[in-house]
């Protein structure tokens, strides 16, 4: 993964398998006492690696820019996700695509792809997370995917991409929520949205890839694990709060499962 933008202090593979492992078993435990546990998981940079995403939609511009601009598309075809940081336009400039004229035909080539159905299909699943999430929802827990992608261009992929690689999806206990337009900022959806998720349960755990979101859900799920995904994020992101625990992706040291 990129190296952080912050240096956020992770849990340790000990402590990062208590966390998940434990979320797990209260859930079970809320379950069997008749309660409905909700886990609420953002999907960019959370259960998912987008930045395939993004290096597929460069590899399309080098295709197209091939005969226009030859030094440009070379450097695009070496784009690769190792590379690839929250700003477009530094990634664009780590490759070697610099001047504003291409930067921004760049940027609006893949605006017009990276937030629509058809790109979701390059995502990937972050270590040991459709595990995880099958396992919270084997043990009882509703799972509500809340993101910022939004219902009319980035919906039926999403259903998609989550059914594809593995998340539960499209079965009971099961919650896609987006954004009813892509002009809404994220983090104003997801704190309008966060008090009304307690209609769905107890939610007893949250994970995201922003620190500002960890925030708005520990402020209202105080008795809930607030977690950082520390993939990216933006880069004017707000410090997590003292409660907010930090992993770099699911992988829990005691199972084997993917
Ligand atoms: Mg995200």
């Amino acid at each position: 993964m990129t190296p952080p933008l912050m240096p956020y202090v992770r849990l340790s593979a000990t402590e990062q398998t208590t966390l998940l492992d434990g979320i797990v078993a209260r859930a079970r435990a809320v379950r069997e006492k008749g309660g409905s546990p909700v886990v609420v998981f953002d999907l960019d940079g959370t259960l998912m690696d987008n930045r395939p995403r993004t290096i597929r939609i460069l590899h399309e511009l080098a295709h197209t820019w091939s005969e226009k601009y030859p030094e440009a598309s070379a450097s695009l075809r070496e784009a690769h996700p190792d590379r690839t940081v929250y700003a477009l336009s530094e990634t664009l400039d780590r490759v070697g695509v610099r001047g504003a004229e291409l930067i921004e035909l760049a940027e609006t080539f893949w605006k017009e792809r990276f937030f629509f159905d058809e790109h979701l299909v390059h995502d990937t699943a972050l270590a040991g997370s459709v595990s995880f999430a099958k396992d919270c929802h084997e043990a009882g827990a509703r799972l509500a995917y809340v993101t910022g992608r939004d219902l009319p261009n980035m919906s039926l992929g999403t259903w998609k991409s989550l059914r594809d690689l593995g998340f539960p999806i499209g079965v009971v206990g099961t919650e896609l929520i987006l954004k009813s337009d892509a002009a809404i900022p994220d983090e104003e959806f997801k704190r309008l949205l966060a008090p009304k998720l307690s209609a769905l349960g107890e939610i007893i755990a949250s994970f995201d890839n922003e620190p500002g979101n960890c925030n708005i859900f520990l402020k209202f799920f105080p008795q809930a694990k607030s977690v950082l995904v520390d993939t990216q994020h933006h880069p004017a992101a707000p410090k997590p709060d003292a409660g907010v625990d930090v992993i770099g992706d699911f992988s829990r040291s005691s199972t084997t499962k993917a």
